[in-house]
């Protein structure tokens, strides 16, 4: 990419798997740029960054270096890729959408129709509170611990048929935490973790346990990638590479 610099920009990146997955996905020159709050000024005032994937906690913060936005990081409000155009101004995408899509499709799991729960308010959650429109769910409540649906009156939706985890509970280094317990929804016949470390959250293994449709969120963090990289590139790349890069995921966490 003729010495024009591309990579993760993000608070802590000691865990990242982005590095090895854009190297994957034929990007070699990626690199993680761990940047204080402070410090995101000058990175973007920086004439030698081509194009940035954005992670926590910056996915809105960079919202302020974007001169134009596409339409779904628009309407999600957050942005995790951004691509220099022409006239040296950052253009802002968002690929998580894509990358949620794809999960579920992988998953065999459709939200059109089903009432959906989505625990978390946070960016991811907005992502998949637009994915719910589009795939036409019939109802979709957000479980925030200071809304008015919250984990103190989950029984108001015991009628829910498919669970969304957006919260980071579960996530490594806290890998014992559950969000909710299963138990309370009869009805439910997918459980989706945005977590993809571990790839088995107590969540999932309970969804497991009873037998129910689930995935967790490797195949997003695959997906998004790939489409990011297809904006790099401005080329589409195979989905058999999202399934390449996923394989050694998943070999890599066994
Ligand atoms: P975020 O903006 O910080 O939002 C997380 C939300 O979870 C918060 O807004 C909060 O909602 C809730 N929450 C936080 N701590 C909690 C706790 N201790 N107990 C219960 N709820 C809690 O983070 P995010 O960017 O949305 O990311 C959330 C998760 O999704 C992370 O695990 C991240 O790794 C994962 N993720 C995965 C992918 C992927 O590609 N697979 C992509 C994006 C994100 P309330 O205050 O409303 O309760």
């Amino acid at each position: 990419m003729d010495n024009k610099l591309c990579g993760l920009v993000g608070e802590r990146l000691s865990h990242s798997y982005s590095a090895v997955i854009h190297e994957m996905l034929g990007n070699s020159e990626y690199r993680l740029f761990e940047l204080a709050p402070e410090e995101l000024d000058a990175f973007f005032a920086r004439d030698d960054i081509y194009a940035v994937n954005v992670t926590i906690p910056y996915k809105r913060t960079v919202l302020r270096y974007c001169s134009k936005l596409s339409d779904e990081a628009e309407e999600i409000g957050a942005v995790n890729t951004m691509l220099r155009s022409e006239d040296g101004s950052f253009v802002g995408y968002n690929t998580d959408l894509y990358g949620f899509e794809y999960m579920l499709r992988r998953a065999d799991i459709s939200l059109e129709g089903r009432k959906l729960l989505i625990l978390g308010s946070g960016g991811a959650s907005r992502t998949v509170q637009i994915a719910a429109k589009r795939g036409s769910a019939s109802e979709i409540v957000v479980i925030s611990r200071t809304g008015e649906n919250n984990y103190s009156n989950l029984e108001l939706h015991a009628d829910a048929e498919i669970i969304i985890n957006t919260t980071p509970v579960g996530m490594y280094p806290d890998t014992e935490g559950k969000p909710i317990s299963l138990e309370k929804f009869p009805d439910c016949r997918a459980v989706v973790d945005l977590i993809y470390n571990p790839t088995m959250t107590p969540l999932l293994k309970e969804a497991k346990r009873k037998g129910l449709n689930y995935t967790n969120g490797l195949s997003m963090l695959a997906a998004q990638a790939k489409a990011a990289e297809e904006l790099f590139f401005g080329e589409i790349l195979p989905d058999a590479l999202t399934e390449s890069v996923l394989k050694r995921l998943e070999e890599e966490q066994e």
